[in-house]
């Protein structure tokens, strides 16, 4: 985020410069069940993001020390391929990828029913294969949904969306040039069924009014993107069904 740059013009007559109203997602496509020896697995395309999800467990975790007697404990892992961003990315964790980890992993904790896998672990990991601004959004609805289809029980669906600044106007799901010029970006969170934000994040500025304005958006951004999280799971199931069971 360049901090907001007013000179460049992002949204002019209504449209955004790539075509887009301020409420309208970017095109996205979802594929439920798309690795074999994951236990759940999502794939996702949002505008020019691609994310692969995987879910393991619940399973004994490993290693001893890091078990909870009482309760699953969720790890996360969120990484950028290094092919995933025009200058090829510095391989491994670094603080962002860290970050994102972590408030997505706190996020499934608050949602994953935990307390019925003492001891055990559930891994999530997301691969971004390609990178154009929203990745952390893609990223959870993507593992939201591989942790439907590995069948964890969750007190709902999460999906994720961003809302954001341009040019003193408020608009869903950010992309590329927006992100880098424009003024705010709010990354939401929701769990469907109980209406609660699991994730929020803001950077940049927004007054109390945009804020308001800006995560109604983001939540009923949310609500779209479920609809394809259902149809994805609904497709997997289908698919599973008339192979006879076989992934
Ligand atoms: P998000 O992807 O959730 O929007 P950021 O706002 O941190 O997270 O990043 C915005 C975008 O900036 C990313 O989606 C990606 O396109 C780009 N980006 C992030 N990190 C890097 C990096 N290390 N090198 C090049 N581009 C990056």
């Amino acid at each position: 985020m360049a901090g907001g740059n007013l000179d460049i013009q992002l949204i002019k007559g209504g449209k955004r410069n790539d075509g887009r109203v301020p409420n309208q997602l970017r095109d996205i496509k979802i594929e439920a069940g798309v690795l074999h020896r994951a236990d759940g697995s999502a794939y996702i395309e949002w505008g020019g993001n691609k994310v692969l999800a995987a879910v393991y467990g619940p399973r004994e975790a490993v290693p001893r020390h890091s078990q909870d007697p009482n309760r699953a404990v969720v790890k996360a892992r969120y990484n950028m391929a290094a092919f995933s961003v025009d200058d090829r990315k510095r391989p491994g964790p670094d603080r962002r990828s860290q970050e994102i980890s972590k408030v997505i992993g706190e996020a499934f904790e608050n949602v994953i029913l935990t307390e019925e896998f003492p001891r055990a672990s559930v891994d999530v990991s997301m691969e971004v294969l390609e990178a154009e601004a929203g990745t952390r959004c893609a990223a959870m609805t993507a593992a939201s949904v591989a942790l439907a289809d590995a069948g964890i029980p969750m007190r709902g669906m999460v999906a994720a969306c961003a809302a954001g600044k341009i040019n003193d106007t408020v608009v869903l799901d950010l992309g590329k040039e927006e992100d880098n010029f424009g003024q705010a970006d709010l990354p939401v969170g929701l769990n469907i069924q109980t209406g609660e934000v699991v994730l929020l994040q803001m950077d940049g500025n927004l007054s109390p009014d945009q804020f308001d304005e800006a995560l109604g958006m983001a939540i009923e951004g949310c609500r779209k993107i479920y609809e394809l999280q259902r149809d994805a799971l609904y497709r997997r199931y289908r698919r599973d069904e008339s192979n006879g069971g076989r992934a």
